[in-house]
């Protein structure tokens, strides 16, 4: 198998509730040797009825703030801890958690991010396995130990938070920007490594 055909989940039965209230698995996107992986917390509505990670309102949100870090959506990876909608938004249990886990670490094993980046707090608890007060953390970076790995994560709010309160807007634009800092990202120009000039 490809790399890109280990990243995809085709089939999965392992949440019972999950495989009820799902139209589809949705995997995540963007290139295989991507700098930034961003880890949200499950598909909603418009990411079932897609099959893309972050399409919806929080997506929007998103793509608007990586535009202006200069980090084109193209070029960054994006994928959720759950990869199946669950019924009436809720969270995913702990249970169904610890099932698309494994999807979850093969997928950061094989991207090699240079920075995970967790919207919200599910995913950011998740992966550091600990409570996390994401609107006193966001913007803060730590070593995360992942699938046996080191790995350079940054905590940020979920980008539909800035919808409901805005004084979320300036950390979430300023994590982005810490994000784009990392790998590099040129305001506009897309991504560029200090190391080629
Ligand atoms: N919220 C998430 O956490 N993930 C999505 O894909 C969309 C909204």
């Amino acid at each position: 198998m490809g790399r890109m055909e280990d990243l995809a989940v085709l089939e999965c039965e392992r949440c019972p509730e999950l495989r009820e209230s799902r139209s589809r698995i949705v995997n995540g996107t963007g290139p295989a040797d991507a700098d930034v992986l961003f880890v949200g917390e499950a598909p909603g509505q418009q990411e079932d009825a897609e099959g893309e990670p972050f399409v919806g309102r929080s997506g929007d949100v998103l793509d608007e703030q990586l535009r202006v870090a200069g980090l084109d959506r193209d070029t960054v990876r994006i994928t959720n801890c759950v990869r199946c909608r669950p019924p009436d938004n809720r969270d995913p249990t702990s249970e169904e958690l610890e099932h698309c886990r494994e999807y979850l670490e093969r997928e950061i094993d094989l991207i090699d991010p240079e920075v995970i980046v967790t919207l919200g707090k599910v995913p950011a608890e998740h992966l550091l396995d600990r409570p996390v007060a994401v609107t006193k953390e966001v913007g803060s970076i730590e070593d995360a130990r992942i699938a046996g790995a080191s790995r350079r994560l940054l905590i940020c709010v979920h980008p539909a938070a800035t919808l409901y309160d805005r004084s979320q807007e300036e950390p979430f634009a300023e994590a982005i920007e810490k994000a784009a800092e990392i790998v590099g990202a040129t305001d506009g120009g897309g991504q560029s490594r200090l190391g080629d000039f």
